[in-house]
């Protein structure tokens, strides 16, 4: 019992007669809801059924409120979260969400977007009804039509460009994936080459940096374990897989780790971090280069790891026969030629392969890169340089290190900065380690489907052209100029989770490839809330919000490796309470659909006979010829997760009723040094190791390598270890590229003419509480964060006479943008910056949506190919049945900045290179806040000289990509030749 002494105030009402008379005895009296016992944040599983809480909105009448609590996962960004959702059983619906405790990503824990899942589905402009367009495309007019009709349309397009062998001409464009793996069956049952994903504008540099070291795309930094942190992103508040990873810095600072950050803005991980570097964007390999140089020269490094793990031998004997490197006749001639660039080659032999050779050669590559070089190429100070230096040295085998899209995704090269990076670790030893980073494959957990659908027998050259062969994802900026350009047509288009018109550069050659029904048939758009690129579409599809469908993650958020189940959570509540559903639109609200069901009906009716093939891939495993359900399809993948079963069974449980019930599963608890794995008896039958390489290869294929006379599993690379030196850079005519090296952005400063005020705009950082185009339904999430100005430094606002507040146009290459400044001590001196995620729009004629973050403007384009968009209204208060659109007090929207750059595709990686040299001015007397003018034709121009660039395939062989590289949706390897 808890007795409450009334405040004045409440004194004061209670005598006004306002509240009730709190000093009666009884008034006070709250009677416990739970036994006494020891300090818990989160309801005991076995009471999830049935948990009781106190109304909050009852105040002193105490009413009490009854719960159904089911786990389900977060879809606000790519972590994975896992939530819990307090159903109250009385009403059936949502109340909120709160951390699942027992998931081991994120472990209870969520960021602001986790629990503001609960005003996405409350979203009273949310789509629940199917959409089809009425008059042209685009021109706002829709109506409602059915389900069936919907997918009998789709399915017999989809069935007769099948037949007709038109099979790349269906294409699924994804912007946030998920489903591990579903789509992959859903697109080789149709045998089509049509996946199409968002990497190569979001992460596809920085994961070719780490591709070519190790096989593996994304660092698993092991951040709480670590001793030195280095991030080349603003993590702590928005890096990749936030919040799992912030609480795993947080946990590693508290343990006494350092951390270095380079980023020109002084982020929020920044302003935490023991050394901010504000380096130049796009000079971080500089810097990296130069700490590896340290690391050298001070013998710093890891010998052992070096030896047993990196291909030294191949990179010495590729150093000794290179023009560009010296060849040396001895080990002792060496040092009285330490600054010999170039050697004849007729004059001199051969070194002899030995390590220590190897360490020289790589102290003569470096050489170059003191700190001074560094810190004229960046702006960090050489004396920081060192400093950090030496506590990775330090750090050894404890240094966790983490780049995402930051650099990686801004900078022509930017793949260089993942690649010096991980340089680091490698020559640490850290790669792996308890403390160090780890290769993401190490971390992800993949699961097994039923059955498998053949690879498929085509090639699309939409999404991987000849121009790009070592592409790490499909070329997806790219696909409307090769459209304009005529390389192909697509007869069914779906977009999900996907607003390239907002999201990606060059938006309005999006809408004129949207807009054309001779370049795309159909235009499908799977979606709860109407988005920028929905409006140009035939049909909007609305489907689930997180809580809403079934899906399965995995990601790579510490050492370990887990799986995480998104289930509909109202469709398991009724379950729980003894209500069987069929199919999960039937809890839902409106006519609401999942994915999954939709993409297993919708093959079904591809194939009604069963004569194409597609719909074996879609019946039970467990009930012969019929449709598999919802519940089959996760009951099969969880009863065929290692460990599932047995953890199940100790409660009694199915695996899929485990899985139910707490929303996640840890597969393995820690994944370090899975390179060292002994390979099994089983495993070398039919192997052979090469002498030279001590590779380890049957039929062929690499199986392990041989360290000291065991074979162990290695690396996913040609040569099973970490490439210093690569073979397929070479081969693939980027032998200027070959070892680690520092590239030169497009934005480097020589490529700017300070006299016009030409400079570099920063325009990827994220804000902590938003999420691309996916918050604007998000009231809390727009609440907090609604605008996005220019961040100036203050000597540039100075050198330029702007103030905090003052309307700038920002001129790229193709348009410009009219925005406000923020004069700030935060920013580096002579680089701008701009958030990327505000700046939401809809037409007048397009339906009212996302009320808390779209502008209205007006678009008009000339018969020149020229595009100016205006703000004509704000953000507004406004009456619906949710009494806060009516307490919206923010008019501003933001600025969209987006549609006004160009493409820049990196010739290598396939990278949209973000960063923008622009020319700031002052706004001109005509402009207005949000203005945006685009000229298509100069986009069209940027984007040739970008591809003279290339080097197009074919590769050795008369390959178009590596066979060693993988991509999305692999086809038959055959198709990896040119004809
Ligand atoms: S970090 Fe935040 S948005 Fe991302 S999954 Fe976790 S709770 Fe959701």
């Amino acid at each position: 019992m808890k007795k409450h002494k009334p405040s004045f105030i409440e004194n004061i009402a209670e005598k006004l007669g306002i509240i009730d008379n709190l000093h009666a005895e009884e008034a006070f009296e709250i009677p416990r809801l739970n036994e006494p016992g020891e300090l818990t944040n989160y309801p005991p599983p076995e009471q999830w059924d049935d948990w009781t809480e106190y109304e909050a909105k009852s105040g002193h009448k105490r009413e009490k409120k009854n719960y159904q609590i089911v786990p389900t996962t977060c879809f606000n960004c790519e972590s994975g979260c896992g939530l819990l959702s307090y159903v109250d059983k009385e009403t059936m619906k949502v109340r909120k969400f709160e951390g699942n405790p027992y998931h081991p990503g994120s472990r209870g824990r969520n960021c602001a977007k986790g629990p503001a899942t609960i005003n996405q589905i409350n979203d009273v402009d949310r789509i629940l009804y199917p959409q089809k367009r009425v008059g042209e495309r685009g021109a706002g007019e829709w109506e409602r039509v059915s389900w069936d009709d919907v997918l009998d349309d789709i399915a017999g397009r989809i069935r007769k460009a099948l037949v007709e062998e038109r099979k790349n001409e269906v294409v699924y464009h994804v912007g946030r994936p998920g489903h591990e793996g579903f789509m992959d069956r859903v697109l080789q049952s149709w045998g089509v080459d049509g996946h199409n994903s968002h990497t190569n504008i979001c992460s596809a540099g920085a994961r070719f940096g780490y591709a070519i070291w190790h096989g593996a795309d994304r660092p698993s930094p092991d951040h709480a374990n670590a001793q030195f942190i280095l991030l080349i992103s603003a993590h702590l508040e928005s890096g990749h897989y936030f919040n799992p990873h912030a609480q795993r810095i947080m946990e590693g600072l508290m343990n006494g780790a350092k951390m270095c950050v380079m980023d020109p803005r002084l982020s929020n991980t920044a302003s935490m971090a023991d050394y901010w570097m504000p380096t130049y964007p796009g000079s971080e390999a500089a810097v990296l280069l130069a700490i590896a140089k340290i690391l050298l020269d001070e013998g710093t490094y890891n010998r052992e790891f070096l030896y047993n793990w990196v291909n030294w031998r191949e990179s010495l004997a590729e150093m000794t026969r290179n023009a560009d490197t010296p060849v040396r006749t001895t080990v002792s001639s060496v040092s009285s030629e330490s600054n010999q660039s170039v050697a004849d080659k007729s004059v001199h032999t051969p070194i002899e392969i030995t390590f220590d050779n190897f360490i020289d050669e790589l102290k003569k590559l470096y050489a170059e890169y003191t700190p001074e070089f560094a810190e004229a190429e960046s702006g960090a100070t050489a004396e920081m340089i060192r400093e950090v230096a030496k506590k990775v040295g330090e750090a050894g085998t404890r240094f966790a290190t983490h780049n995402w899209r930051s650099a990686g995704a801004g900078n022509l090269g930017g793949w260089a900065v993942s690649r010096c990076l991980h340089f680091l670790n490698v020559l640490t030893g850290s790669v792996g380690t308890v403390g160090g980073t780890m290769p993401s494959a190490w971390n992800k957990f993949k699961p097994k489907g039923f059955s498998n659908p053949p690879a498929q027998k085509f090639w699309n050259e939409l999404h991987f052209p000849n121009e790009y062969p070592l592409a790490h994802y499909e070329m997806s900026f790219l696909l409307p100029h090769f459209l304009k350009e005529g390389r192909g047509t697509i007869d069914t288009y779906f977009t999900r989770v996907f607003n390239p018109v907002w999201t990606y550069p060059d938006g309005f050659m999006w809408i004129d490839a949207l807009a054309d029904e001779s370049k795309i048939g159909m235009h499908i758009a799977l979606t709860p809330t109407w988005n920028e690129t929905s409006y140009f579409a035939d049909y909007v599809l609305p489907m689930g919000h997180a809580s809403e469908r079934h899906d399965l993650i995995s990601y790579e958020t510490h050492s370990g490796k887990w799986i995480g189940f998104r289930q509909p959570v109202l469709r398991e509540a009724a379950r729980k309470m003894g209500k069987e559903v069929e199919y999960t639109y039937e809890s839902n609200p409106g006519e609401v659909w999942e994915e999954d069901e939709f993409w297993i009906e919708l093959s079904w009716r591809i194939d009604p006979d069963g004569s194409l093939g597609v719909r074996e891939h879609f019946n039970s495993p467990y009930r012969k010829g019929e449709k598999i359900t919802i519940d089959e399809y996760y009951r099969y993948i969880f009863e065929n997760v290692k460990g599932l079963p047995e953890k199940a069974a100790e409660e009694d449980l199915t695996p899929l009723d485990y899985m139910r019930k707490y929303g996640a599963f840890e597969v393995e608890s820690s994944t370090y040094n899975i390179h060292l794995t002994p390979l099994t008896d089983e495993e070398l039958e039919g192997t052979e190791v090469d002498s030279a390489t001590y590779l380890v290869t049957r039929e062929g294929k690499n199986v392990g390598v041989e360290i000291d006379g065991v074979v162990r599993q290695g690396f996913h690379t040609p040569s099973g270890k970490q490439e210093f030196f690569s073979q397929t850079l070479k081969d693939w005519k980027w032998e200027e590229y070959k070892y680690p090296t520092y590239i030169k952005s497009h934005i480097h400063r020589e490529n700017l003419d300070a006299s016009k005020n030409e400079i570099v705009l920063v325009p990827t950082f994220r804000l902590p509480t938003l999420i691309h185009s996916r918050s604007g339904n998000a009231k809390w999430l727009a609440e907090i964060a609604h605008r996005n100005p220019l961040w100036v430094s203050v000597e540039d606002g100075e050198r330029w006479g702007i103030k905090t507040n003052d309307l700038v146009r920002i001129n790229t290459d193709i348009g410009y943008f009219v925005n406000k400044a923020w004069v700030t001590e935060g920013m580096k001196p002579g680089v701008v910056a701009c958030s990327h995620h505000l700046g939401r729009w809809r037409r007048q004629q397009d339906a009212t949506a996302n009320r808390w973050a779209l502008n209205q403007v007006t678009i008009e384009k000339d018969d020149k190919g020229s595009y100016k968009m205006r703000v004509v209204d704000g953000i507004r208060p406004s009456k619906t049945d949710d009494p806060d659109t009516s307490r919206i007090f923010w008019s501003d929207g933001g600025v969209h900045q987006n549609i006004t750059f160009p493409v820049h595709p990196d010739p290598i990686s396939g990278m949209h290179c973000w960063h923008q040299k622009v020319r700031i001015e002052k706004a001109h007397a005509d402009d207005k806040y949000g203005d945006v003018f685009v000229d298509t034709n100069k986009s069209l121009e940027v984007y040739k000289e970008w591809l003279e660039m290339t080097r197009p395939a074919p590769g050795p062989n008369g390959l178009r990509r590596p066979l060693w590289m993988n991509r999305p949706l692999r086809p038959i390897e055959e198709t990896f030749y040119l004809k």
